[in-house]
């Protein structure tokens, strides 16, 4: 099962040489980007470790043992992650039924649509009930598995108090114990933490591995799946909402505002500018940008590299601009291309910092129409 988890090659090639050599760390600490893996790496990796299959099967998937971890149900399997308050008993039953529904509505979004990230109703972290539950298990025997395995998601939720009794956990662990944090801010953890566990680097996925998942598994078209692995930033869970959502209407946005750039069709941009339909947000603004370097990108490669264009579908629209550009400009298309790129990522930084999101608009705009017009 492990050959489903793509783009991770050298991350499978450490845990499959600690599993075949029987050299397990007691602690591991996955880092990297959000949606690229560690989940379901940690997840297969405990699957692995008590798979009840030949070793070389391992993990099966279909075993009794591994079937209850892919359900998140097996009695060694000890998942915490940032949730809201959730008023443990002492044996870890939630005793309020609208936390045990957002409970079991967080862990069933887990198991069939893990690229979603599900909302709590209140504010989320890694509370010191959950790590004081975990730590009363710890103290019980293993029920049934080789190994109890402890998956700490989010790690750098953790509040001071969490870490600290967490730590003890951690320089006390037994051997049958094997723990696995996962997080995207390796800063944030405590440094006594990060030291007592071995690190494991999860590097963004490649768009072209990207690009097969979506298609293969999800049914995208392979010119929605190209973008979307473009804009997704080597993450394959964005890039799977990138596909599903309504995202392909930015990125109709974006074609129209390169068109209308194009076309110096000025007082038209002016005016989609300020329709009342228009409702910008950051996210989307971030995303127009992301689109609209996309094909200008494309602009500059369509006539010397087509088969590098990703937006397949532009292509023709895109190689009769790039023919139609003035001489000047179309000496220097690539410089200008890079000019843009560079221009749009202090842009796409401003969103962040609060600007007037229609200014940044219109600065898009203009930047746009220095390419076709210089
Ligand atoms: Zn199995």
């Amino acid at each position: 099962m492990f050959r489903n988890i793509k783009g991770q090659a050298g991350v499978l090639q450490i845990l499959a040489t600690a599993l075949d050599h029987d050299r397990v760390a007691q602690a591991y600490l996955f880092h990297g980007i959000d949606g690229v893996g560690k989940f379901t790496t940690a997840l297969y990796f405990g699957m692995a470790l008590n798979c009840l299959a030949k070793s070389e099967f391992r993990p099966c998937g279909v075993c009794t043992s591994c079937r209850k971890f892919l359900a998140l149900d097996h009695p060694d399997l000890i998942y915490i992650f940032p949730s809201s308050k959730l008023e443990l008993s002492e044996e870890g039953e939630i005793k309020k039924s609208e936390q045990r529904q957002e409970y079991d509505a967080f862990i069933r979004n887990k198991i069939e649509t893990p690229w979603v990230d599900y909302l709590f109703s209140s504010k989320v972290m890694i509370r010191r009930e959950s790590i004081d539950w975990m730590i009363r298990r710890l103290n019980l025997s293993i029920y049934e598995a080789n190994y109890r395995i402890c998956i700490i998601e989010n790690a750098e939720l953790m509040n001071q108090e969490s870490s600290n009794a967490f730590l003890r956990t951690l320089e006390e662990s037994s051997v049958s114990t094997v723990i696995i944090l996962l997080t995207e801010r390796l800063s944030q953890l405590l440094p006594t933490i990060v030291s007592r566990c071995q690190p494991i680097y999860f590097h963004p996925v490649a768009p072209p591995v990207i690009s097969d998942i979506l298609v293969q598994k999800f049914n995208a078209s392979p010119e929605s799946a190209r973008t979307a692995s473009h804009i997704a930033n080597g993450s394959v869970k964005r890039a799977i909402r990138l596909a599903q959502s309504d995202s392909s209407q930015l990125r109709d946005l974006a074609f129209q505002i390169f068109q209308m750039a194009a076309g110096d069709k000025e007082l038209a941009f002016f005016a989609s500018l300020r329709s009342p339909a228009l409702k910008l947000t950051a996210e989307m603004v971030i995303e127009l940008i992301k689109y609209v370097s996309l094909f200008v990108g494309d602009l500059n490669l369509v006539q010397a590299a087509p088969e590098q264009v990703v937006n397949i579908d532009k292509r023709e629209y895109l190689l009769e601009q790039r023919k139609a550009l003035p001489a000047a400009q179309a000496e220097n298309c690539a410089d200008q291309a890079l000019n843009f790129t560079l221009a749009m990522e202090d842009l796409a930084r401003k969103v962040y910092g609060n600007v007037n999101l229609q200014l940044v608009m219109l600065n898009l705009y203009l930047q746009l129409s220095k390419i076709f017009r210089g």
